[in-house]
Protein backbone atom coordinates (compact mmCIF):
# COMPACT_ATOMS: atom_id res chain seq x y z
CA UNK A 1 0.00 0.00 0.00
CA UNK A 2 2.71 2.46 0.90
CA UNK A 3 4.55 1.67 -2.15
CA UNK A 4 1.46 2.72 -4.37
CA UNK A 5 1.29 6.13 -2.41
CA UNK A 6 4.70 6.43 -2.82
CA UNK A 7 4.88 5.70 -6.53
CA UNK A 8 1.16 7.86 -7.41
CA UNK A 9 3.01 10.92 -5.53
CA UNK A 10 6.50 10.26 -8.43
CA UNK A 11 4.12 10.21 -11.06
CA UNK A 12 2.00 12.95 -10.03
CA UNK A 13 5.15 15.38 -9.51
CA UNK A 14 6.73 13.89 -12.53
CA UNK A 15 3.60 15.26 -14.52
CA UNK A 16 3.56 18.32 -13.18
CA UNK A 17 7.34 18.87 -14.55
CA UNK A 18 6.21 16.89 -17.76
CA UNK A 19 3.71 19.81 -17.96
CA UNK A 20 6.78 22.44 -17.31
CA UNK A 21 9.00 20.85 -19.80
CA UNK A 22 6.05 21.23 -22.62
CA UNK A 23 5.22 24.57 -22.05
CA UNK A 24 9.00 25.91 -22.58
CA UNK A 25 8.90 23.22 -25.78
CA UNK A 26 6.07 25.14 -26.97
CA UNK A 27 7.55 28.79 -26.25
CA UNK A 28 10.58 27.66 -28.35
CA UNK A 29 8.34 26.43 -31.12
CA UNK A 30 10.25 23.06 -30.66
CA UNK A 31 9.13 19.84 -31.33
CA UNK A 32 10.35 17.27 -29.34
CA UNK A 33 9.98 13.47 -29.61
CA UNK A 34 10.44 10.84 -27.28
CA UNK A 35 11.93 7.70 -28.93
CA UNK A 36 11.20 4.60 -27.00
CA UNK A 37 12.02 0.34 -27.37
CA UNK A 38 13.37 -2.57 -26.11
CA UNK A 39 17.43 -2.89 -26.15
CA UNK A 40 18.67 -3.40 -29.46
CA UNK A 41 15.81 -2.58 -31.54
CA UNK A 42 17.86 0.25 -33.14
CA UNK A 43 17.13 3.38 -31.73
CA UNK A 44 20.56 4.79 -31.49
CA UNK A 45 20.99 3.68 -35.39
CA UNK A 46 17.91 5.13 -36.67
CA UNK A 47 19.06 8.18 -34.94
CA UNK A 48 21.93 8.08 -36.62
CA UNK A 49 20.77 7.69 -40.09
CA UNK A 50 18.32 10.49 -39.30
CA UNK A 51 20.85 13.04 -38.10
CA UNK A 52 23.07 12.03 -41.79
CA UNK A 53 19.54 13.76 -43.19
CA UNK A 54 18.31 16.27 -41.26
CA UNK A 55 21.56 17.62 -39.12
CA UNK A 56 22.55 19.83 -41.97
CA UNK A 57 19.09 21.61 -43.13
CA UNK A 58 17.44 21.98 -39.27
CA UNK A 59 18.76 22.18 -36.03
CA UNK A 60 18.41 19.26 -34.17
CA UNK A 61 19.72 18.09 -30.71
CA UNK A 62 19.41 14.71 -28.58
CA UNK A 63 19.35 13.76 -25.54
CA UNK A 64 20.47 9.80 -24.97
CA UNK A 65 19.15 8.17 -21.48
CA UNK A 66 21.02 4.90 -21.12
CA UNK A 67 21.47 3.22 -17.59
CA UNK A 68 24.89 2.76 -17.63
CA UNK A 69 27.12 3.89 -20.54
CA UNK A 70 28.11 6.76 -22.91
CA UNK A 71 28.40 5.02 -25.82
CA UNK A 72 25.38 6.39 -27.46
CA UNK A 73 25.93 10.04 -26.85
CA UNK A 74 30.11 9.46 -28.25
CA UNK A 75 27.96 8.22 -31.67
CA UNK A 76 26.05 10.78 -31.59
CA UNK A 77 28.33 13.43 -31.17
CA UNK A 78 29.97 12.31 -34.16
CA UNK A 79 27.49 13.88 -36.12
CA UNK A 80 28.31 17.38 -34.41
CA UNK A 81 25.02 18.20 -33.21
CA UNK A 82 24.37 18.71 -29.36
CA UNK A 83 23.93 15.80 -27.57
CA UNK A 84 23.68 15.50 -23.74
CA UNK A 85 23.92 12.14 -21.69
CA UNK A 86 21.52 10.91 -18.89
CA UNK A 87 23.27 8.22 -17.32
CA UNK A 88 20.28 6.58 -14.79
CA UNK A 89 22.45 4.29 -13.07
CA UNK A 90 20.28 1.47 -12.80
CA UNK A 91 17.24 3.43 -13.56
CA UNK A 92 15.28 1.92 -15.98
CA UNK A 93 13.76 5.00 -17.66
CA UNK A 94 13.98 8.63 -18.15
CA UNK A 95 11.69 11.37 -15.92
CA UNK A 96 10.60 14.63 -16.65
CA UNK A 97 13.05 15.80 -14.14
CA UNK A 98 15.61 14.58 -15.76
CA UNK A 99 14.75 15.90 -19.45
CA UNK A 100 14.29 19.24 -17.63
CA UNK A 101 18.29 19.28 -16.62
CA UNK A 102 19.34 17.83 -19.23
CA UNK A 103 17.66 20.52 -21.82
CA UNK A 104 19.15 23.28 -19.70
CA UNK A 105 22.28 22.84 -21.68
CA UNK A 106 20.72 23.67 -25.00
CA UNK A 107 19.64 27.34 -26.54
CA UNK A 108 16.04 25.91 -26.98
CA UNK A 109 14.81 28.71 -28.69
CA UNK A 110 17.80 28.25 -31.50
CA UNK A 111 16.23 24.39 -32.18
CA UNK A 112 13.67 22.63 -34.10
CA UNK A 113 13.78 19.19 -33.39
CA UNK A 114 14.99 17.46 -30.30
CA UNK A 115 15.01 13.89 -30.21
CA UNK A 116 14.99 12.15 -27.06
CA UNK A 117 16.49 8.49 -26.67
CA UNK A 118 15.05 6.75 -23.55
CA UNK A 119 16.53 3.98 -21.95
CA UNK A 120 15.66 0.59 -23.79
CA UNK A 121 12.67 -0.67 -21.91
CA UNK A 122 9.04 -0.89 -23.47
CA UNK A 123 7.42 -0.97 -19.71
CA UNK A 124 7.72 1.76 -17.23
CA UNK A 125 8.99 4.28 -19.87
CA UNK A 126 5.32 4.63 -21.16
CA UNK A 127 4.45 5.93 -17.63
CA UNK A 128 6.60 9.19 -17.86
CA UNK A 129 5.81 11.83 -19.77
CA UNK A 130 8.76 14.03 -20.15
CA UNK A 131 6.78 16.95 -22.21
CA UNK A 132 7.43 15.72 -25.15
CA UNK A 133 5.00 16.13 -29.09
CA UNK A 134 5.03 12.53 -29.75
CA UNK A 135 6.04 8.90 -28.11
CA UNK A 136 7.99 6.82 -30.93
CA UNK A 137 8.04 3.23 -30.18
CA UNK A 138 10.42 1.08 -32.60
CA UNK A 139 10.09 -2.40 -32.85
CA UNK A 140 12.73 -4.60 -35.10
CA UNK A 141 11.95 -7.53 -36.97
CA UNK A 142 14.22 -9.86 -34.93
CA UNK A 143 11.97 -9.36 -32.05
CA UNK A 144 8.59 -11.14 -31.74
CA UNK A 145 5.79 -9.84 -33.93
CA UNK A 146 3.97 -10.16 -30.56
CA UNK A 147 5.79 -7.14 -29.01
CA UNK A 148 2.30 -5.22 -28.75
CA UNK A 149 0.26 -7.91 -27.49
CA UNK A 150 2.96 -8.45 -24.47
CA UNK A 151 3.29 -4.42 -23.78
CA UNK A 152 -0.08 -2.88 -24.91
CA UNK A 153 0.87 0.45 -22.09
CA UNK A 154 3.50 1.55 -24.80
CA UNK A 155 1.78 1.06 -27.69
CA UNK A 156 -1.05 2.89 -26.05
CA UNK A 157 0.32 5.79 -25.53
CA UNK A 158 2.23 6.27 -28.64
CA UNK A 159 1.61 7.90 -31.65
CA UNK A 160 3.82 6.04 -34.17
CA UNK A 161 4.98 2.72 -34.43
CA UNK A 162 8.56 2.51 -36.19
CA UNK A 163 9.03 -1.30 -37.41
CA UNK A 164 13.27 -1.16 -38.29
CA UNK A 165 15.37 -4.14 -39.99
CA UNK A 166 12.83 -4.86 -42.43
CA UNK A 167 15.81 -5.65 -44.74
CA UNK A 168 16.39 -8.59 -42.43
CA UNK A 169 12.87 -9.58 -42.99
CA UNK A 170 13.39 -13.14 -45.34
CA UNK A 171 15.57 -14.73 -42.17
CA UNK A 172 13.39 -14.02 -39.61
CA UNK A 173 9.76 -15.46 -38.79
CA UNK A 174 8.56 -11.80 -38.22
CA UNK A 175 5.01 -10.86 -39.72
CA UNK A 176 4.78 -7.44 -40.41
CA UNK A 177 1.06 -8.10 -40.73
CA UNK A 178 0.36 -9.66 -37.41
CA UNK A 179 2.28 -6.69 -35.48
CA UNK A 180 0.53 -4.43 -37.47
CA UNK A 181 -3.10 -5.39 -36.99
CA UNK A 182 -1.79 -6.26 -33.02
CA UNK A 183 -0.68 -2.48 -32.47
CA UNK A 184 -3.63 -1.62 -34.41
CA UNK A 185 -5.85 -3.56 -32.21
CA UNK A 186 -4.40 -1.56 -29.42
CA UNK A 187 -3.97 1.86 -30.92
CA UNK A 188 -6.34 2.46 -34.05
CA UNK A 189 -4.90 5.82 -34.55
CA UNK A 190 -1.11 4.50 -34.83
CA UNK A 191 0.83 5.18 -37.58
CA UNK A 192 3.03 2.88 -38.87
CA UNK A 193 7.01 3.26 -40.46
CA UNK A 194 8.44 0.25 -41.69
CA UNK A 195 12.46 0.74 -42.45
CA UNK A 196 16.01 -0.44 -42.20
CA UNK A 197 17.98 1.74 -40.28
CA UNK A 198 21.03 0.11 -41.69
CA UNK A 199 20.48 -0.04 -45.31
CA UNK A 200 18.77 3.14 -45.91
CA UNK A 201 15.18 1.37 -47.06
CA UNK A 202 11.95 3.01 -46.26
CA UNK A 203 14.01 6.23 -44.72
CA UNK A 204 12.95 8.85 -47.17
CA UNK A 205 8.69 8.50 -45.22
CA UNK A 206 10.34 9.17 -41.91
CA UNK A 207 12.61 11.83 -42.87
CA UNK A 208 9.51 13.14 -44.69
CA UNK A 209 7.04 13.09 -41.80
CA UNK A 210 9.57 14.60 -39.36
CA UNK A 211 10.20 17.69 -41.29
CA UNK A 212 6.65 17.61 -41.39
CA UNK A 213 6.62 18.43 -37.51
CA UNK A 214 9.04 21.15 -37.80
CA UNK A 215 6.98 24.43 -37.60
CA UNK A 216 10.32 26.57 -38.41
CA UNK A 217 11.03 24.55 -41.66
CA UNK A 218 9.22 27.01 -43.54
CA UNK A 219 11.06 30.19 -42.18
MG1 LIG B 1 20.81 3.26 -28.06
ZN1 LIG C 1 11.60 2.27 -15.12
Amino acid sequence: MKVLTVERKILKKNDDIAAENRQRFKQANLTVLNLLSSPGAGKTTLLERTLEKLANRYRVAVVEGDVQTDNDARRIAKHHVPVVQVVTRGGCHLEANLVQEAVANFELDALDLLFIENVGNLVCPANYDLGENLKVVIISTTEGDDKPLKYPPMFRVAHVCVINKIDLLPYVDFDIQKARDYARGINPDLRFFELSARTGEGLEDWIRWLESLIPKSTA
